[in-house]
């Protein structure tokens, strides 16, 4: 089998050690299987992404001595892509506009029921206040996929390679429906949100197996959803250990003081960078 993988980093701040190994272990992976290492700029969110941190991406990746096989895929050039995604699942029937703000969301769940997850892979479980509305589209409202509905179309299984997960993942409709809800497709003023863009991503740059932290298992599960509604072939995944603070915290973007960028200012090697991070 063809062994395609791909390190995706969002150019809206530095790269950190997190990124540093999530990017080695993708790239020594393709390496070793004599497969493709590509990489992708996801920079759908245009409000946060810069020039800049786009630069210093590839710098860094450079410098750590890794090569990628293929020009980069910026989300950015792609958003046509993501739009003829959205109306396909529109058109089957399985989308709704919501006009709720963050602060709406909170309100509506401030009577939590006993028993109902509150939070799922992006944050608090969206109530569904729009679901039966049928509001238009505008500049104001936000594309969501219905999920009890796409649920009755197919529950697809995966496979994942990770260190905590290992084995096959069959989709449970009613587990979809109480942990994630309803996510969002395409956000308010927004070409894509992160879970269309990402499937439509990963088959246009024929990707075979998706290497990413553990943070994204959850997330994953609705990745696969989409790919079996779209008719997309579904990656291996592997979700690899998250790398941590010293007080267990997993690393952020604004841990500047882990940045690549700043151990090779203080005179690191890219040998020591993969010593830390383990490898
Ligand atoms: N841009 C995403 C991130 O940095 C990519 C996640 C993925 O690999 O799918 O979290």
């Amino acid at each position: 089998m063809t062994f395609r993988t791909r390190f995706a980093p969002s150019p809206t701040g530095p790269l950190h050690l997190g990124h540093a190994y999530s990017a080695i272990l993708a790239h020594d992976m393709a390496r070793a299987a004599g497969g493709a290492f590509l990489l992708r700029i996801d920079d759908i969110d245009q409000s946060r992404a810069r020039p800049e941190w786009e630069d210093q991406i590839y710098d860094d990746l450079t410098w750590l001595g890794l090569t990628w096989d293929a020009r980069p895929r910026r989300q950015s050039d792609c958003t046509p892509d993501y739009a003829a995604a959205a109306q396909r699942l529109t058109d089957m029937g399985l989308t709704y506009a919501c006009s709720c703000t963050r602060r709406d969301i909170e309100a509506a769940a401030s009577a939590p029921q006993e028993g109902v997850p509150e939070f799922g892979p992006d944050g608090r479980i969206y109530p569904g206040t729009c679901r039966d509305l049928n509001l238009p589209m505008t500049e104001s409202t936000a594309l969501r996929l219905d999920m009890a509905r796409a649920t009755t179309r197919t529950l697809p299984a995966f496979a994942e390679t990770g260190p905590a997960h290992t084995g096959q993942h069959q989709l449970n409709a009613q587990d979809l429906t109480a942990t994630i809800g309803d996510p969002i497709l395409i956000r308010r003023q927004m070409a894509a949100a992160y879970h269309l863009a990402v499937v439509i991503d990963d088959m246009a740059q024929g990707i075979t197996h998706v290497i990413r932290g553990a943070d994204l298992f959850e997330a994953t599960r609705i990745h696969v959803l989409l790919q079996s509604l779209l008719g997309l072939p579904t990656p291996i995944y592997h979700h690899h250990r998250l790398i941590r603070d010293e007080t267990g915290k997993r690393l952020a973007k604004r841990d500047d003081a882990r940045a690549i960028a700043k151990y090779r200012a203080d005179g690191a090697s890219p040998a020591d960078i993969r010593r830390m991070v383990g490898l």
